[in-house]
């Protein structure tokens, strides 16, 4: 708070509002168009009065007085605020010293310069120096000047004739009004500015937050981006070297035996290759696909998925048990959910233990509440516990024995991350290991 004291009105920065505007030039343009259109009625009642009780000359400067309100109402509201308060300040100026000059007796009228010293400063202090002194000298020339010749600086002459005593208590009691409603506008202006300009901060530091946190996001995917091109095309490459290898020894060797043994061979790389390569394709779509919604039977899509991975070595020596404790189908991401249910039985598939007398891999889809669990455990090699975490991280193979890119368990996190679930894993080496997969049911699109 202390920030605060130390300003002045005339010290306020000028700050822009979200559509460009100057916050406090705005508001004191609208007061500048509301003060005008009151003015109309105000003058309207005036005019009325002053046919009654003045003469023809005071109803005519009502009607002046009321026409060039509504012209300075119609510039501002045209945007020509400038003008429209030079007009009005030397318009009210030299109105107030030529009636006051003019008339047979006194109006009142010296007070109404008050106000308008107060408008004089409303209007410029802020933005324009030269403005401000030029209409504040103005008006204390025009005021002693008056005031030094008992209102008569043109001697006595009177072309007006006044309506006594009425306008004189009227001009003091419209001053005085007058002067308490600026004062206010400007405190209530100086206040609520502060409060603008605190919002302002609060968001401009939000604003400053998202940014550094999105730029550091933008680092860490460039980063990921860097290591990901790298290593797939070391992993599209280095199966690709193996089949050209194996093509030239082929092609020396004329032993139908051999030959049969190079293309198995080859075909194995093969695998390797479409394998890194869906692998990317899955990373990609990830990243890039809305969450869909359609209806999903669970039953069937771990029945396709332990059929589609049935090619990998040694997979009909498994037995797969798998229970779903929910008969109704549910909307949700089914490629996704093919992505992540494919990638973890597929480890299970890969990393099994079959020295064991009954190699197994358990499937459990539950719902609980508002949420999905899927659980895939199998009592396979194991994962060594300081490998629990790293193993989501991209490129990670946590044993000699890994078979793949390293980037399976990695895109099982990115896509339970978009659909705003967790994984955990829980593992020891020769026993066994269990992932499960929690994911919302109703999972927001974005
Ligand atoms: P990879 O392509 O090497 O299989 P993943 O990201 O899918 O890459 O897995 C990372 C590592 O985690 C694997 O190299 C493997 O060592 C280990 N792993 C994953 N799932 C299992 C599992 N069910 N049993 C044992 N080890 C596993």
């Amino acid at each position: 708070m202390s920030e605060h004291k130390k300003w002045r009105f005339s010290k306020l920065p000028l700050v822009k509002e979200s559509n460009g505007k100057d916050y406090f030039q705005s508001k004191v343009n609208l007061l500048f168009s509301h003060f005008n259109l009151v003015g109309v009625p105000v003058l309207t009642i005036h005019i009325i009065i002053d046919s009654f009780i003045a003469d023809i000359a005071s109803v005519y400067i009502d009607i002046v007085f009321l026409a060039s309100f509504l012209g300075f109402y119609l510039l501002n509201e045209a945007k020509y605020h400038k003008l429209a308060r030079y007009l009005f300040l030397t318009f009210l100026n030299l109105s107030f010293f030529l009636i006051a000059a003019s008339t047979d007796q006194d109006l009142g009228l010296l007070y109404l310069f008050f106000p308008l010293v107060a408008i004089t400063y409303i209007f410029f202090a802020q933005t324009n120096n030269i403005a401000l002194y030029f209409y504040l000298v103005l008006s204390v020339i025009l005021i002693f000047t008056l005031l030094y010749t008992d209102l008569k600086p043109f001697g006595n002459v009177q072309f007006i004739i006044g309506g006594g005593d009425t306008f004189y208590i009227l001009n003091i009691i419209t001053s005085f009004f007058l002067l308490i409603f600026l004062v206010g506008f400007l405190v209530d202006l100086y206040y609520s500015t502060i409060k603008y300009l605190e919002e302002y901060k609060v968001s401009l530091e939000k604003l400053t937050w998202d940014i550094q946190s999105k730029n550091s996001e933008l680092k860490k995917s460039n980063q990921n981006l860097d290591s990901f091109v790298y290593s797939t095309s070391h992993d599209l490459r280095a199966p690709l070297m193996s089949i050209l290898g194996l093509v030239n020894i082929a092609k020396y060797n004329s032993e139908k035996d051999n030959q049969s043994q190079y293309f198995t061979m080859i075909e194995e790389r093969i695998l390797v290759l479409d394998h890194s390569i869906k692998n990317i394709i899955e990373f990609s779509r990830n990243s890039r696909l809305e969450i869909s919604k359609e209806s999903i039977d669970f039953n069937s899509i771990i029945m396709n998925t332990i059929n589609s991975l049935n090619h990998i070595e040694h997979a009909e020596k498994i037995k797969f048990n798998y229970s779903v404790n929910f008969s109704a189908s549910i909307f949700h991401d089914k490629n996704r959910i093919e992505v992540i249910l494919n990638n973890l039985v597929g480890n299970a598939i890969k990393y099994h233990d079959f020295k064991k007398p009954e190699p197994f891999i358990n499937i459990d889809i539950q719902k609980e509440g508002e949420k999905i669990l899927i659980s895939v455990s199998d009592n396979g090699k194991g994962i060594a516990k300081e490998f629990h975490e790293k193993i989501f991280g991209m490129f990670v193979r946590a044993s000699e024995s890994s078979k793949g890119s390293g980037l399976g368990l990695f895109i099982v996190k990115e896509t339970i991350e978009k659909l705003k679930g967790s994984i955990l894993v829980d593992s020891e080496p020769g026993k066994g290991s269990e992932f499960i997969a929690t994911i919302p049911i109703n999972c927001p699109k974005n």
